[in-house]
């Protein structure tokens, strides 16, 4: 097998490694979940088992992936930011993006019942991959506010539109239209003013994502040698956009 004659044919593959030293972020998006979540009848604006299955997945990547330090989720997407010094697989970027895909897909289907114990799959769900290398801090901070401040805006779409369709009588087509063109401001008060509905009084879960992140736990001494560093994957809905997070956690970005 070793030296066969077509063996050549192995020089076809490109080396595909990632600039060493930098940043990565992987992130994976649901596809076509905006049908997935109507054929599986998630409740909108916000399907909370669905939420919570994300992050469970998320979480067992996490797991089996200790060079991932911190995730960010929202909707059908997931991102995660993986130590500039890590050298998984060699740092073979196609290796790692279809592995990670493949493991937080395959988390995604074997947990659905737990979630979704009286809906069965329909048909079996998939989700696109990326790595995207940032070389440096404030990249990597002006990511994740990002994602949060895209988290943000939806949410708050959302939660309108879906309360003039559900308690207001509207079409989607007209509760589209209502809301062109407003602004944030506009929204909050429609929401207040029609609904009753205290935007900032909502579940941080919705307004803030799901943020995993690797604590450091310490553990006792051993007898000889050093104390053991083991670590714990916390979930938290916390804001990910001033210095405060990042100012407690600085291991993040090493
Ligand atoms: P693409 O394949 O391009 O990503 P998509 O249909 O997945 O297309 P997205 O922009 O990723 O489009 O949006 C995901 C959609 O999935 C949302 O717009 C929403 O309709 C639905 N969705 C995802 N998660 C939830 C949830 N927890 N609750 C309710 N709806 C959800
Ligand atoms: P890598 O992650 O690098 O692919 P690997 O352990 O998957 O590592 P492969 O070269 O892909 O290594 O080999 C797959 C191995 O899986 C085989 O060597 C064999 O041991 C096992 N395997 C796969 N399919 C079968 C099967 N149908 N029956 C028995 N063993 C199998
Ligand atoms: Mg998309
Ligand atoms: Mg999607
Ligand atoms: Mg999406
Ligand atoms: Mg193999």
């Amino acid at each position: 097998m070793a030296n066969s004659k077509y063996q050549y044919v192995r020089n076809f593959e490109l080396p595909d490694s990632l600039l060493p030293g930098t940043f990565m972020v992987f992130r994976l998006d649901g596809h076509s979940f905006h049908r997935f979540s109507e054929r599986h009848n998630f409740s909108k604006p916000n399907d909370v088992r669905a939420l919570q299955l994300m992050d469970r997945a998320a979480q067992d990547l996490m797991e089996e992936y200790g060079d991932i330090v911190l995730g960010f989720g929202e909707s059908d997407e997931f991102s995660f930011l993986l130590r500039k010094s890590t050298t998984l697989y060699n740092r073979r970027n196609v290796k790692i993006v279809s592995t990670l895909t493949s493991l937080f897909t395959a988390s995604y289907v074997f947990h659905w019942p737990t979630y979704f114990p009286d809906t069965s799959l329909q048909y079996p769900p998939s989700f696109d991959g990326r790595i995207v290398l940032y070389p440096g801090d404030k990249f990597i901070r002006d990511y994740f506010a990002w994602r949060q401040a895209d988290t943000h805006i939806n949410n708050l779409y959302n939660t309108v539109f879906w309360a003039l369709v559900q308690q207001g009588g509207q079409t989607t087509t007209e509760a589209h239209a209502t809301l062109r063109g407003t602004f944030s401001k506009q929204k909050h008060e429609i929401l207040f003013s029609q609904f009753g509905i205290n935007y900032n009084q909502l579940d941080e879960r919705y307004r803030k994502g799901s943020v995993l992140v690797r604590e450091e736990v310490r553990t006792k001494r051993r007898a000889k040698g050093k104390a053991k560093v083991k670590t714990r994957i916390e979930l938290l809905h916390c804001d990910i956009i001033s210095d405060d997070f990042w100012k407690d956690r600085s291991g993040l970005l090493q």
